[in-house]
C-alpha cells in the first residue's frame, strides 16, 4: 500500500464554488508525521457545513479548500506511533482533525476534545500549528489525519452508511445522549434534513417513548413516519401546531440553519424545565431574538452542542451496527460532486448524499 505525495480533490477557490464551480486538481496534504494515517477514500458524505464553508458563510474560507468531513476509506499508510489502526483497516474521519490532547487540558482530559481551546483543527479549511500545513477534506482521493481522530468502522456497517454518521450522525447522537434520550422521554427533532433524519433514527434506537419530527414541508410526513417518528409537524403548512403540541416535549434538538425560524414557537412545545439544543449553525451564526418570557414562562434552558468526540463516534457506530440502523442516503459518483452540492443546496437530498469514489 502507500499513498502519493500529492492528493487530488475538488477544489473550492471562491465563494461561487458552492454553485457547482469546484474544480478537480492536486493539493498538498499536511506534512507527514508518525501520528498520522493516510486514507484512500471510498466514500464521503455531503454535510450542510460543506456548503457554509464553500461560500465563506462562517467567515472567510482559506481558498483553495477541499471540503467533506464524513470520510470512509482504507488505511493505506499508518504512522509508527499509531497503535489502534493497521494498514488495510476500514476507517473513518469526522469533522475534527486535531486537539491539543494534553493531560492538563480540561476539555481533552474530560473526553470532549471538540471543545479544546488550545489547538482546534477541523478536517478541512484548518491550519495546523508548527507550519505542517493545512487540512483538506474528503471530496478527494486521499485524506491525511492524526490517528486520534481516525476511527475504525465496525463490521456489519456499509461504508456508504457509516460515512454520513461521522459528522451528521454524531452531531445529533451526542446531544440526544447528553439529554438522557431513552425510555420515558419525548423528543422533538427540528429540521428533517441529513442530521435531523439521523435524529429520528437514533432517538428511536435509544428507546425514546415518543419522537416528534418537526420541519416546514408537509411532503416529508410519510418519510418521517417511515423513519420511525411517532408524529410529524409541518410548521410551514399546519395551523394551530403550537397550541396543539404545547408543552409536550422533554427536549428539542434543532438542526435548522437559518435565522428565519419560529424559535419562540419551538420553545412553547417544551415541557416546564425542559431544554432546547441548537446544533444548526446559520451563516454568521444568526438566531432570532429570544424573548425573556419564552424562557421564564416555561423555565426553559437553551443550549447548543458541537459534533462529538471519537469515543462517542465509536459508541454510535457500534449501536448502528448492532441495531442495523439504515440511514436514508443517495450515493452520487465522486466525479459529480458539483451537481450533488447544488442539489443539496436546493434541499433535494433524501436525506444525505454520499459521494462514492
Ligand atoms: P440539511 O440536510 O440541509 O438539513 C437542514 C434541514 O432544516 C432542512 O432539510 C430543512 O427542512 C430544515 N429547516 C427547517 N427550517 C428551516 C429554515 N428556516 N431554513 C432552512 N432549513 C430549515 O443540513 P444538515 O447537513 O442536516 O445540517 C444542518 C445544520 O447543522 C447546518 O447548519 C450544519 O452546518 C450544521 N452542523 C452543525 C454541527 C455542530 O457541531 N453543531 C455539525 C455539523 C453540521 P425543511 O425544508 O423541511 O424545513
Ligand atoms: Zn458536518
Amino acid at each position: 500500500m502507500g499513498s502519493p505525495e500529492k492528493f487530488e480533490g475538488w477544489l473550492g477557490k471562491t465563494p461561487d464554488s458552492v454553485k457547482g464551480n469546484m474544480t478537480w486538481g492536486e493539493f498538498e496534504p499536511k506534512k507527514w508525521e508518525e501520528d498520522d494515517v493516510d486514507i484512500k477514500i471510498s466514500h464521503c458524505g455531503i454535510c450542510g457545513s460543506d456548503l457554509h464553508t464553500l461560500r465563506s458563510g462562517w467567515g472567510q474560507t482559506h481558498y483553495p479548500c477541499v471540503v467533506g468531513h464524513e470520510i470512509v476509506g482504507t488505511a493505506v499508510r499508518v504512522g509508527k506511533n499509531v497503535t489502534h489502526i493497521q494498514e488495510g483497516d476500514r476507517v473513518g474521519v469526522g469533522a475534527q482533525a486535531r486537539s491539543c490532547g494534553q493531560s492538563d487540558c480540561p476539555e481533552c482530559k474530560a473526553g470532549i476534545p471538540q471543545h479544546c481551546l488550545r489547538e482546534q483543527v477541523g478536517t478541512y479549511d484548518g491550519v495546523y500549528p508548527n507550519d505542517v500545513g493545512r487540512s483538506f477534506g474528503g471530496y478527494a482521493t486521499y485524506n491525511r489525519t492524526n490517528a486520534r481522530f481516525v476511527i475504525k468502522i465496525p463490521e456489519g456497517l456499509d461504508s456508504k452508511d457509516a460515512a454520513p454518521m461521522l459528522c451528521g450522525g454524531i452531531t445529533i447522537y451526542s446531544p440526544l445522549r447528553q439529554n438522557g434520550c431513552g425510555p420515558g422521554k419525548t423528543v422533538g427533532i427540528v429540521g428533517l434534513g441529513g442530521i435531523g433524519h439521523f435524529g429520528v433514527l437514533f432517538a428511536k434506537a435509544l428507546g425514546a417513548d415518543r419522537v416528534v419530527a418537526i420541519s416546514r414541508r408537509a411532503d416529508k410526513r410519510d418519510d418521517a413516519l417511515k423513519l420511525g417518528a411517532d408524529e410529524y409537524i409541518a410548521t410551514g403548512e399546519e395551523k394551530d401546531w403550537v397550541t396543539k403540541h404545547r408543552r409536550t416535549l422533554d427536549f428539542i434538538v434543532s438542526t435548522v440553519s437559518s435565522a428565519k425560524m419560529p424559535l419562540s414557537d419551538y420553545l412553547k412545545l417544551i415541557k416546564v424545565g425542559g431544554s432546547f439544543v441548537q446544533i444548526g449553525a446559520p451563516d454568521n451564526g444568526e438566531l432570532p431574538t429570544i424573548s425573556a418570557w419564552d424562557l421564564i414562562g416555561g423555565n426553559v434552558k437553551v443550549g447548543g452542542s458541537a459534533i462529538g468526540p471519537p469515543w462517542e463516534i465509536a459508541e454510535m457506530l457500534k449501536l448502528a451496527a448492532d441495531k442495523k440502523i439504515k440511514p436514508w442516503i443517495q450515493t452520487r459518483p465522486m466525479k459529480d460532486a458539483n451537481t450533488a452540492v447544488v442539489d443539496m443546496d436546493e434541499g433535494k437530498a433524501r436525506y444525505r448524499y454520499v459521494l462514492e469514489a
